[in-house]
């Protein structure tokens, strides 16, 4: 058993029409997925744009350690 969007009755999971409100079930489950595919893109545009930035916070983080660590090898060795 499935709830209908629109009366909030309980209708079976193969009613394509609302027995309760003669809505069409199968138009409102269509335009649902249709808004899950949309906002799965726009996360997934979020996920590349925050995966760049993280990949150059990390080089950067990495050459300050590199160079810091570099910088106290040559102090040691004069
Ligand atoms: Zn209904």
């Amino acid at each position: 058993m499935k709830k209908c969007p629109h009366c909030a009755e309980e209708v079976k999971d193969e009613a394509v029409i609302c027995k309760h409100c003669h809505t069409d079930l199968n138009k409102t489950t269509e335009k649902k997925i249709e808004v899950v595919a949309k906002e799965g893109m726009f996360l997934q545009s979020m996920n590349g744009c925050c995966g760049v930035i993280l990949v150059i916070i990390g080089v950067i983080v990495g050459l300050a350690i590199i160079g810091f660590v570099g910088g106290l090898i040559m102090a040691n060795i004069h």
